[in-house]
């Protein structure tokens, strides 16, 4: 009789063999490390999950498709992108994670967002399941026409592959309201159907739910507040640095003004503004929803209490709490020394892997709460799956209703990472609580459908 590698072992294994198997994609490479990292104690203890093949199969795709984008500006120049769209695991329901536009992206960007997402869902409970797409198009600079034309494009090759039992569709970076307008129109206008469940962050007046745009930062204030109060304390009175000014930067800045935190900085991609008086919401706004500028329009009109600081590090500025909602390894070990330093007690991630493993290690052995983006800004998805069943039993619901469950998810979340990670040994390090604890969920639907 052979004998089976340890778990370490053969998940050490599987490591190499993802790298050898998916060359250059270093993000993919450290999601998936940094999952694998923490699984040990779960295959040890639950040997069905020791099965051979179970978290191979977990690592790689089920669907992975690449397409052609042209697209024409308003000089009439044609222009060719690549469009993305990586079909996770659909162990638990349909496939479901948002679009990205940006200039970064790659497929290796791509598969990390999905594999993400797969543990994501997994862990609001809602019957989703992974997967991730976008492009390389950059929307900044791009009239509305423009854009349209691009999420035109765009649709006319996905729509293929999506629909409301296969797969579902949100936003992301460089992807709102607007494009999910014209990507939706374009989905309707090729299919002939109105499938509201095809798409989630759809504008409220037409199949959209009301608390989609706020739920990924008002979810994760309220994750950062429930690891505070783990420590016999709350946000009231707490500085926050915040990092980024879109979608989630935006409604993690509202949610903790609300609960008496005050939070004194943005950024973008040109630098960060730091206002001592706490970041006028209405005054950011109207510049990056109305205006589509920058934040160093915010620190020119504001006055004497704001000042930009072009190219600098937001973790700088010392706080109690830091919510990186940006973008991905926008926090590293340099600033989380800083942060450290200056006394920070919570680290919460709005975006998805803005924190490089080095940072965590960090900010994890110098007692700060740390909630990794798979728990913490999983309120997004959680409200889109929320609008996905007020579309399929055409309703909606009020605001206070979808709040109400909001909270209590994200309530539900912060438990379930807690005491799995007390479980498996790890009292207070919510990477392992979190990663276990969608791992359970996602592998027992699996075992339970077959080697497929
Ligand atoms: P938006 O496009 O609305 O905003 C992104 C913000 O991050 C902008 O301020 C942008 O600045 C900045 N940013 C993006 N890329 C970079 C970069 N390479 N360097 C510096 N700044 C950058 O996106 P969202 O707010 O929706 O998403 C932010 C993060 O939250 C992402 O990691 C996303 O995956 C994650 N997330 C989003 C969810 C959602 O519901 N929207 C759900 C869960 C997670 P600039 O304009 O200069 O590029």
């Amino acid at each position: 009789m052979t004998s089976r590698p340890d778990p370490k072992t053969s998940l050490d294994l599987l490591r190499s063999e993802i790298e050898r198997r998916n060359p250059a994609e270093p993000e993919f490479h450290q999601a998936a490390r940094e999952v694998l990292d923490t699984l040990a104690p779960v295959l040890a203890a639950r040997p069905e999950y020791a099965e051979p093949g179970l978290v191979a199969r977990l690592v790689e795709p089920e669907r992975q498709i690449l397409f052609r984008v042209p697209w024409q500006d308003d000089q009439g120049r044609v222009h060719v992108n690549r469009g993305f769209r990586i079909e996770y695991n659909s162990a638990l329901g349909p496939y479901k994670g948002g679009l990205r536009f940006h200039p970064s992206v790659n497929l290796g960007i791509i598969k990390f967002l999905g594999f993400e997402q797969i543990f994501k869902n997994a862990l609001t409970g809602l019957g989703i399941g992974g997967g991730k797409g976008g492009s390389d198009f950059d929307p900044q600079g791009r009239s509305d026409s423009e854009v349209m034309r691009f999420c035109q494009s765009f649709m006319t090759e996905l729509h293929r592959h999506i629909g409301e039992y296969t797969d579902v569709p949100a936003g992301d970076i460089g992807v709102g309201a607007r494009e999910i307008g014209y990507l939706f129109g374009q989905y309707r206008r090729i299919t002939n159907r109105w499938e509201g469940g095809v798409l989630t962050g759809k504008s409220a007046g037409w199949g959209g739910s009301l608390i989609r745009p706020e739920a990924t930062g008002y979810g994760n204030v309220l994750f950062a507040e429930a690891m505070l109060r783990e420590r016999g304390e709350d946000l009231e009175g707490q500085t926050a640095v915040v990092s980024g000014s879109g979608n989630v930067a935006i409604y993690t800045i509202q949610k903790l003004t609300a609960l008496g935190a005050n939070p004194v900085t943005c950024s973008d991609s040109g630098g960060y503004v730091v206002d001592e008086k706490g970041i006028d919401l209405e005054l950011l706004r109207r510049i990056k929803e109305v205006e589509r500028g920058r934040v160093s329009d915010y620190a020119e009109r504001r006055g004497a209490s704001a000042r930009f600081v072009p190219d600098g590090r937001v973790w700088d500025v010392p706080a109690d709490v830091a919510l990186p909602s940006a973008t991905q390894n926008e926090l590293n070990a340099a600033d989380a020394a800083t942060l450290v330093r200056n006394g920070v007690k919570a680290v919460s991630e709005g975006a998805n892997m803005p924190t490089t493993p080095e940072a965590v290690d960090l900010l994890q052995q110098a007692g700060v709460a740390f909630g990794p983006g798979k728990a913490a800004n999983a309120g997004g998805v959680a409200v889109s799956a929320l609008e996905m069943t007020q579309n399929a039993a055409r309703t909606s619901w009020k605001a206070d209703q979808v709040e109400d469950e909001l909270a209590r998810i994200m309530t539900d979340i912060h438990t379930t990472c807690a005491e799995t990670a007390e479980r498996y040994g790890a009292p207070g390090d919510y990477v392992t609580g979190a990663n276990i604890a969608g791992f359970e969920r996602v592998a027992d639907a699996m075992l339970a459908q077959g080697v497929i």
